[in-house]
């Protein structure tokens, strides 16, 4: 796609030059202009030539914005130069913003590099700790990893003391691993930083918050609450599990066993698949006048958004398990790919595990917030046009439909599993909010002071803050993996 649209610029190029060509002959300049004209053009060739560069892995849509600009400097360039109205103050304009727009696309460019570099070096962390799995044939499949593959394997360990063990060796082969992650995310924040005060912000924090209706002031006094009740909650969890374990001293260690002696039987795959798509659609229909129509596409289900009588874009739901197919080539309309995590049961349906479906309403609501969006070049996630304190208003709210009694009579599942499937959701949740405002003060003070590097701000944020002593080293490699999302956006 890139590709594509770096020829149709050199076509355009190719264009200009002959107009270019076809005005100075016709009009006979001095050598002097034609000379300072064909040196315009190689200065705009070398632009496009470095945007090729820079951007030659990121996803289209960003390409399409930073083309659609592209178009306007030769739309300037044909009227300061090809048509001889060009003064030299208007030329001298023209090169210094070209100049930025060149410097700029650089560091967009390496930005990106290092993003994809960061995120390796987290996924080789993620690769040793599996090993520390795969050494003590924990591994409960091939392709678990990450939390998942630890849950199985601490649920299977009958030994309490074993647990803790595994839960040290764990953390430990993390640690050992995160040095060159940090490293790269310095790097990443540097050039991010570097890239909010080219636009004249003050930090990265001050660029986020300028598309929202939230001040910094609000956000801090909102952290420092929440972690306060976080801390509060956490230490009533790890009571309560230490309650039910002898000797315990590291409480998560038990949670996973702990959990499903609470609320046995819940993660079962008891949600068909088709009925959760049909309540969702159902949903969006009565609430927001939103319809969607599902087309089958081998294993992908297309579904078209129409709203207020037009069509406004497609969301492709696809398995987790098999080949992606993607299409032939992007539409000329927003599009969003939301995977599903589904099983065949006994009648050859696709079912889903509570927790399957509330991630799939969670993803559609993002989806469905990208194809909405009432600007035609968002960028690859497609949900920044919003303000920062409304990104997650439509995936949150989708997904809390699944608490809803009509969802359980959609679904026609017993009342009865349906609380124990919730309850598991709440205890889930608990177990992970103090790891939660932990990775969100450390990034709010990450962009906000804009100096500090990974690992100071982490100890900066944990230490000024009520969590203490609660929060430990672990946790700041545990912390990354929340973080993993963040460093996606420029920062936000
Ligand atoms: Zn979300």
């Amino acid at each position: 796609m890139a590709h594509e649209a770096v020829a149709t610029l050199e076509n355009d190029f190719l264009a200009s030059v002959n107009l270019l060509d076809a005005a100075i002959h016709g009009s006979r300049p001095s050598a002097g202009s034609v000379a300072r004209a064909y040196a315009n053009l190689a200065y705009l060739r070398g632009y496009c030539d470095a945007n090729a560069r820079a951007f030659e892995n990121i996803a289209p849509k960003v390409w399409r914005e930073l083309y659609i600009r592209d178009e306007q400097v030769l739309a300037a360039f044909h009227r300061s130069v090809a048509f001889g109205v060009g003064e030299e103050s208007l030329k001298a304009n023209w090169i210094t913003w070209l100049e930025a727009r060149i410097a700029e696309a650089v560091i967009v460019g390496s930005c990106e590099r290092s993003r994809r570099q960061a995120v390796e070096a987290l996924r080789l962390a993620d690769s040793a700790q599996v090993a520390v799995l795969d050494r003590l044939k924990l591994r409960p499949n091939a392709s678990a990893s990450g939390p998942v593959a630890l849950f199985s394997a601490l649920v299977q360990i009958e030994k309490g003391a074993t647990r803790e063990k595994l839960m040290r060796a764990w953390r430990a082969a993390r640690g050992e691993r995160i040095g060159d992650a940090v490293r790269l995310l310095d790097e990443h924040l540097a050039l991010n930083r570097n890239l909010a005060r080219r636009r004249g912000y003050a930090s990265v924090l001050d660029k986020t918050l300028a598309r929202g209706n939230c001040a910094e002031a609000e956000i801090a006094d909102f952290l420092e609450k929440y972690a306060a009740t976080a801390v509060e909650r956490h230490r009533h969890l790890c009571d309560w599990i230490a309650a039910d374990i002898d000797r315990c001293v590291d409480p998560l260690a038990h949670f996973p066993r702990f959990l499903v002696n609470k609320a046995d039987g819940a993660g079962v795959v008891a949600f068909d698949f088709g009925r959760c798509l049909e309540f969702l659609l159902g949903v969006f229909a009565d609430c927001l006048g939103v319809h969607g129509r599902v087309k089958q596409r081998g294993g992908i289900l297309d579904i078209e958004i129409r709203y207020d009588g037009k069509r406004c874009g497609l969301i492709s739901i696809d398995r987790l398990e098999g080949d992606w197919v993607p299409r032939r080539s992007l539409p000329d309309e927003p599009w969003a790919r939301v995977l599903r995590h589904t099983r065949l049961n006994d009648t050859g349906r696709e079912a889903m595990s509570f927790d399957a479906v509330q991630s799939l309403y969670h993803q559609c609501g993002h989806a469905l917030s990208h194809v909405l969006s009432p600007h035609p070049h968002t960028s690859a996630s497609g949900v920044d046009w919003l303000p920062a304190e409304q990104l997650e208003r439509l995936s949150t709210w989708s997904e809390m439909w699944t608490f809803d009694e009509k969802f359980g009579r959609h679904l026609e599942i017993a009342t009865e599993l349906l609380a124990r499937c919730r309850k598991i959701k709440a205890l889930e949740f608990e177990r992970g909010r103090l790891e939660r405002v932990a990775t969100s003060l450390f990034d709010f003070e990450l962009h906000r002071l804009n100096e500090r590097g990974v690992q100071a701000t982490f100890a900066m944020a944990i230490k000024s803050a009520v969590l203490s002593p609660d929060v430990t080293a672990p946790a700041v490699s545990a912390s990354f993996d929340f973080y993993r999302a963040h460093v996606g956006g420029e920062g936000a």
